[in-house]
């Protein structure tokens, strides 16, 4: 057995929080949890899963984002006297390794072992084999609510215990009633009592003596993990299409800072594209920069006393449906790769290959489409109404399975995240729970000329648009001869829309 010349360093109790998608320090109980038990001698550990790059939603854009905001919580870490580790290794080989490698260096192992809950399928199977790993290898280990406010789970029928709401609006009620009890509000205000721990700590910085970093053990020989995070910084950079925000949960705060002074125009600037009228903070809530709660608590949403037109209102009601999608995929994993609605799982779609090619180009002719499949193209993001739009036009015009254009989004969305990418998939399909009712279909025309009537977003991304004068930018006779010929005609195509759900065999007989 080889000595370890740096024992002294973990004689006193220390644990590891293990991150995944809480890619922050301020306000996470997992990682609080851990400096409280360990007085602040907490390492963390990030693992990456090398099979995920293969995957064919895979985006190097999303990564390197990731990856970036990965690196600004190592130096967070650091500054606080703790450190992060990137290991490349699916956890329970990592956690394993790891384990062997202090029991045979005499390091003893960490007393408390704390992670953040996920409700992703995979997610869900992947805690639970490392949790029974952890219980035979007899190491505590705790875990905690944060990315969502409600967990699904909580968020049930009162009338039939343990049921799930698959309609929004009751479920908004209710998620609205427990944000309204002691507990709802307590856990906005733990948010400020981890603000404050976390100030307090970076007054001390903790005392020297606490500090312990990664660097002390992986300096040891046959130590089984290099830090990988460099190394796929490097080379994911090569593979990067467009210019990557800043990352971090600092950056994160700042956004929703800047963003309080919009919200009381949210609710009217919210669906025009060509306004920076909604929060984009989509980015920093997929890695965890930032919490529901935090910005419920920020922008002092859960005070309750708002009318239901208040901007405020409405936007906590975006937040709203991000719980409930969670909580849909919570309650219901086969939508990951099915209809929600079983009747509409056989629709025959007709999925022509040239079709979808020009709208991932967006070069199918109609300007309001293309224009937001160049932005996605060009920079990661779209705006909600136009994701509507878009999507609507690839189910009910092109008549393309929403599953192609769900796995379009992933591999391009910088908030790429499965389950509202999936909810908003199946609910612009009329597939999900509750959808867009199968016959009301987006007019791509109409909706351009309500939320873009002077063209400026169609011609943001749109260059060779610029010149056409605007009414003709929502008229397909005024812009024949000055713009790509439409794909197909929207009334015909919005007939056979209702006829491909009509014939389903187990369509709804009315
Ligand atoms: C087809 C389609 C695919 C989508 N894919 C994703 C995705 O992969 N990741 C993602 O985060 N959102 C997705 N959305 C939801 C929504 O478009 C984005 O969350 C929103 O555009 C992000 O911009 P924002 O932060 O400025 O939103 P804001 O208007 O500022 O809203 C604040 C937050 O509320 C949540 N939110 C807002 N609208 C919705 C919604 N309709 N459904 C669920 N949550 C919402 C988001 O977390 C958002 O950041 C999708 C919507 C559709 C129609």
């Amino acid at each position: 057995m080889s000595s370890y010349s740096h024992n002294s360093t973990f004689s006193e109790p220390w644990g590891i929080h293990w991150f995944r998608r809480d890619l922050r320090v301020a306000g996470n109980p997992g990682l609080r949890f851990n400096w409280q038990k360990t007085k602040g001698r907490t390492l963390g550990i990030f693992c990456f899963d090398s099979t995920f790059l293969s995957r064919p939603d895979f985006s190097h854009n999303r990564f390197q984002f990731f990856l970036e905001t990965l690196d600004s919580l190592k130096k967070e870490l650091q500054q606080q006297g703790g450190d992060l580790l990137v290991v490349d290794s699916l956890p329970l080989k990592a956690f394993s390794q790891l384990l062997a490698h202090f029991d045979q260096n005499q390091i003893p192992r960490p007393q408390w072992i704390s992670w953040n809950r996920d409700y992703e399928p995979f997610a869900k199977e992947r805690d639970q084999k490392i949790s029974d790993f952890f219980r035979k290898q007899n190491l505590s280990f705790e875990t905690f609510r944060d990315h969502l406010l409600f967990e699904p789970h909580e968020v049930l029928k009162t009338d039939r215990p343990g049921d799930f709401y698959q309609i929004y609006s009751p479920f908004a009620r209710k998620w609205l009633q427990q944000l309204a009890t002691p507990e709802g509000q307590s856990r906005l205000k733990s948010q400020d009592k981890n603000h404050s721990y976390y100030s307090k700590l970076k007054k001390k910085k903790l005392d020297k003596g606490f500090q312990i970093q990664w660097k002390t053990l992986t300096s040891q020989p046959h130590f089984p993990f290099q830090d990988s995070l460099q190394y796929f910084l490097d080379q994911n950079k090569k593979h990067v299409t467009i210019p990557i925000p800043q990352a971090g949960s600092h950056i994160a705060f700042q956004k929703l800072q800047s963003f309080k002074n919009h919200l009381e125009s949210y609710s009217e600037q919210r669906d025009f594209p060509a306004i920076a009228g909604t929060s984009q903070l989509s980015i920093y809530l997929k890695n965890g920069s930032l919490t529901s709660a935090q910005i419920i608590q920020e922008l002092n949403l859960g005070r309750l006393n708002w009318g239901s037109q208040s901007h405020a209102f409405i936007y906590l009601k975006e937040i709203i449906w991000r719980e409930f999608y969670y909580s849909i995929l919570f309650h219901r994993p086969d939508v990951e790769h099915n209809s929600f609605l079983s009747q509409y799982s056989q629709l025959k779609w007709e999925n022509n290959k040239s079709h979808f090619e020009k709208w991932k180009q967006g070069e199918t002719g109609f300007p309001i489409v293309d224009a937001g499949m160049r932005q996605l193209l060009t920079t990661g993001w779209m705006h909600n109404r136009i994701r509507m739009i878009v999507a609507s036009f690839l189910v009910k015009d092109l008549l393309i399975d929403w599953r192609w254009g769900e796995n379009h989004f992933m591999k391009y969305l910088l908030d790429g995240d499965l389950a509202p990418n999936n909810g908003g998939w199946q609910w612009a399909a009329s597939t999900g729970c509750d959808p867009q009712p199968y016959f009301r279909i987006f007019n791509p025309w109409l909706q351009s000329a309500k939320f873009d009537p002077q063209g400026e977003y169609i011609k943001k991304y749109i260059p060779e648009l610029r010149e056409i004068p605007s009414r003709f930018l929502h008229d397909p006779d005024l812009l024949q001869g000055h713009y790509i010929q439409p794909l197909v005609d929207h009334k015909t195509q919005k007939n056979r829309a209702i006829l491909l759900f009509k014939s389903t065999p187990s369509h709804p007989k009315v």
